[in-house]
């Protein structure tokens, strides 16, 4: 569960420890400390990511005590009396889950890409993109920041399909990671070898982000040119038998893409052992041969969000950029309020960040990091949310 309100350890079997958060009982696997019982942690994803002194943690509670049950109590008031589909998503998602929602970083390391899928900015064609690479150093460096500076409890590690990051590069950067900046580490890095990923989990990686687009084989085809679906989703399979949480979906308003197709994209995402639900529209970038293919509406976005909120009751559903770069005024709070759970922001290096260009012109691109952590605490706050992920929310 994704609760980074720091939890007392009340019992230990193994290495699963059960945890009391203001009462509610969680279970959690841990890989990574010695623990007894007493000590506080904080849990990401059903996994122990970092332990926490006694006393910072009780002043931490003190604090949540009484904010996280008037937030509760927010959230139940804009959930009851469900009217139309999204609402009545919004309201399956309050039962089932409560107000928890994830707030995860993402920091974007390298934009070189070997693929040339269709709908991507990224792709090895787009010969007018400044590409960069960045070093060890600096990611670790960046993800520190992330991680005891602006309190990320999890955080995306994500680029192109790079293979100049090898399997020596790649160990090295999550071993330093977990050792300096403990935090739930989940790789976006697309089609490794199987036997990479294994490598990075030994070194304390634990998700994973790596979606299998479309349910479509032959839509899959067309728009990934040299793949074959088979594969991404042996592999994503393959992922899930070694242990990483998984997170997969699909892009909304692919041309070509029926509202069968939308259907089968969701009941596939379900039948992965997904442990996050990660789907938005697409975005024509003017640099790809879908230059003039059109986003879906907003609304269908939102619909999409609000049916595998129904379809599955208990999932977390990422409410990503792109459904924000459809509308940025208003786009995140209406994900969120049509059965999702869960978001990201951006902590890539403000310099690298504009070349990250999957599709133009996107949300949170040039926000402080600060501003846009501070906007989306009280965006949260204001529909009763508990930002459980990041640590900001209860620090002024
Ligand atoms: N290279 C890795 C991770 C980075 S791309 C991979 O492909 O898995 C992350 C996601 O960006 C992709 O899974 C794709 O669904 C999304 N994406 C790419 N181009 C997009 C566009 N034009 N609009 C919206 N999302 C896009
Ligand atoms: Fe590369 Fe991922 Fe973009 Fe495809 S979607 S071109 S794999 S970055």
């Amino acid at each position: 569960m994704c609760y980074a309100i720091p939890g007392k350890v009340v019992e230990i079997k193994d290495n699963i420890v059960t945890v009391d958060y203001f009462g509610e009982k969680r279970k959690a696997k841990n890989d990574f400390y010695k623990l007894s019982a007493g000590d506080y942690i904080y849990a990401q994803g059903g996994f122990v990511v970092q332990r926490v002194s006694r006393q910072e943690a009780k002043e931490i509670l003190k604090t949540w005590e009484e904010l996280f049950f008037k937030l509760q109590q927010t959230d139940l008031r804009l959930a009851q009396k469900p009217k139309d589909l999204r609402q009545i998503a919004n309201s399956v998602r309050q039962k089932e889950l409560g107000n928890s929602c994830c707030v995860h970083g993402i920091l974007e390391f390298s934009n070189y890409c070997r693929n040339d899928c269709l709908y991507c900015g990224l792709r090895n064609s787009n010969s007018s993109l400044t590409r960069y690479r960045m070093d060890i150093d600096e990611i670790v460096a960046a993800a520190d920041i992330a991680v005891r500076k602006l309190k990320f409890k999890a955080l995306v590690l994500q680029s192109g399909e790079d293979p100049w990051y090898d399997g020596k590069k790649l160990i090295e950067i999550i071993k330093r990671i977990r050792k300096k900046s403990p935090a739930l580490l989940i790789l976006s890095i697309g089609e490794r070898e199987a036997g990479l990923y294994e490598k990075l989990y030994k070194a304390g990686a634990r998700g994973a982000l790596l979606r299998f687009e479309t349910s479509n084989p032959a839509l899959y085809k067309k728009m990934r040119p040299g793949h074959n679906p088979k594969e991404r989703l042996d592999l994503i399979n393959r992922l899930h038998d070694i242990g990483y949480l998984i997170m997969t979906g699909f892009l909304i308003g692919l041309p070509g893409q029926t509202q069968e197709d939308l259907l089968k994209d969701i009941q596939l995402t379900g039948s992965l052992g997904t442990d996050m639900f990660s789907f938005g529209p697409f975005i024509p970038h003017p640099q790809t041969p879908l230059a003039d293919s059109p986003s879906p509406s907003i609304e269908e976005t939102l619909d999409a969000i609000a049916r595998t909120r129904i379809m599955s009751p208990e999932s977390r559903i990422l409410v990503t950029t792109s459904l924000e770069t459809l509308d940025k005024e208003d786009g995140l709070r209406q994900g969120l309020l049509s059965g999702g759970n869960s978001l990201m922001i951006n902590v890539t290096p403000k310099k690298y960040r504009r070349l990250y260009d999957i599709y133009p012109d996107r949300a949170g691109t040039d926000a402080d990091i600060k501003e846009r952590i501070d906007s989306v605490v009280k965006l949260l706050y204001s529909i009763g949310r508990a930002p459980t992920d990041i640590g900001l929310g209860i620090q002024s």
